[in-house]
């Protein structure tokens, strides 16, 4: 890969993000919530597990619990008792005989391995065992996954089905979790109309409400939304100080580029702060970032493409940050590009790309056919973004970074 350096004076995205994350302020509430509500919430504190998983020593297969002694031994032996998943054993294991025993049954005492009824032959009630047992085979042994006392889920982790599924088997059934953050979304544009209504001269849908609003449900927020709001200064200052007393952070589309019709800047300049910053990225060069009677606020560009690419890159970070996260990074693979980049470009650009398999059974990533930052077919025709770094030129085959949506949407 060549490399080329750059003059244009745009802020590099790490440096953006770094900028962004600073001010991103984990939500203090807490709240218990019943296990089964616990999905896609982020916890509150660590958790120990109160109980040894197993909580006993369980067989791992149907078969035979036998004490280990009898190994080598080849006359059959008796089976002195019958162990089902949920009973107990009714007595220790005797040496010279075995129990029948069933995948998750508790060892009688004086057990420590277990032969699959497979490897055994069964006669008038008597089992002869194979030549070859391993001690302590198939026996899943009490604590052997999880230690009584010992951390499993850690403050800051997001509960899927897989960390509320571990929850359970150590016997929480109420969990701590930070209160959910609560996002006001707002759109702007005179031109925005809601979908199901007819079209009129010089209209178009409002997307972006419908993005970015279940992109932030996908997060699990809870989301208010204002919009669309015109392009007018008293009418983006009503909404904005609405939003803020309503909600712990605001998002809004488009506005924050320096036309006369956009007036996002100075409303929230005159009610807080901003910084407008133009990334050097493409799509969604100019993002504003600032607050609104101090609440944050980021103002996204109204190009749908720009609006989903830098909700993706700044905005997620943030609020996942916000609702106490540990984890805020999408994670990025090593794909090659199925394209050359001949001529430089001074911005880093994510491109949606689809993924498909080369002969060789190597990933690589095709660029959707139009890459134009108000069409949202290029993210609906795509499995995620692409990083074409600043300044750089290749062939194709060339190792780039690619993003999956479902690291990015959720
Ligand atoms: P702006 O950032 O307001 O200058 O908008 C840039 C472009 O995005 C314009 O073509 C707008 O019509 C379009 N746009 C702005 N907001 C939305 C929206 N909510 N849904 C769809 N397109 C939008
Ligand atoms: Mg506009």
């Amino acid at each position: 890969m060549q490399t080329t350096s750059d003059s244009s004076g745009l802020i590099p995205v790490e440096t953006a993000l770094e900028a962004l994350l600073s001010q991103a302020i984990a939500i203090i509430e807490t709240e218990t919530v019943d296990l089964n509500k616990a999905l896609g919430r982020v916890l509150a504190q660590d958790i120990q597990s109160q109980i040894d998983v197993p909580p006993f020593n369980a067989s791992a297969m149907d078969g035979y619990a036998i004490n280990s002694a009898d190994i080598g031994c080849d006359t059959p032996l008796a089976i002195s008792q019958r162990i089902a998943a949920g009973q107990q054993p009714t007595a220790a294991l005797a040496q010279g005989s075995v129990a029948r025993i069933f995948t998750g049954a508790p060892l009688p005492e004086g057990a420590d391995s277990v032969v699959m009824q497979e490897a055994c032959s069964v006669t008038d009630d008597l089992v002869t065992l194979p030549a070859e047992i391993k001690i302590g085979q198939f026996v899943r042994l009490k604590g052997n996954h999880v230690r009584r006392g010992a951390v499993i889920l850690k403050k800051g982790t997001k509960l899927g089905p897989a960390e509320i599924g571990l929850a359970a088997s150590t016997g929480i059934n109420n969990i701590s979790v930070h209160r959910r953050l609560k996002v006001a979304l707002l759109t702007t544009g005179d031109e925005l109309i809601k979908p199901g209504l007819p079209l009129q001269p010089g209209q178009i849908y409002n997307a972006n409400q419908y993005l970015l609003a279940n992109m932030l449900t996908t997060l699990n927020c809870e989301v208010t939304s204002f919009g669309p709001v015109s392009d007018d200064a008293a009418a983006i200052k009503a909404a904005l100080k609405q939003a803020a007393q309503c909600c712990d952070a605001i998002i809004s589309s488009g506005g924050v580029s320096v036309g006369e019709e956009d007036h996002v800047k100075a409303v929230v300049e005159d009610l807080g702060k901003l910084d407008l910053w133009r990334i050097r990225i493409k799509p969604g060069k100019p993002l504003a970032f600032g607050n609104v009677l101090a609440k944050p606020f980021i103002g996204l560009p109204g190009n749908p493409v720009s609006s989903f690419v830098t909700f993706c890159l700044f905005a997620r970070p943030f609020i996942l940050k916000s609702q106490g996260l540990t984890k805020t990074t999408a994670k990025s693979f090593p794909v090659l590009a199925d394209f050359e980049q001949s001529k430089p470009d001074s911005r880093r650009e994510y491109k949606r790309v689809s993924l498909l398999t080369n002969e060789a059974g190597e990933m690589m990533a095709r660029p959707y056919g139009s890459q134009d930052s108000a069409t949202l077919m290029s993210t609906s025709n795509s499995d995620g973004l692409l990083c074409v770094p600043e300044g750089v030129t290749f062939e194709r085959g060339e190792i780039l970074s690619f993003m999956p949506y479902s690291e990015l949407l959720g």
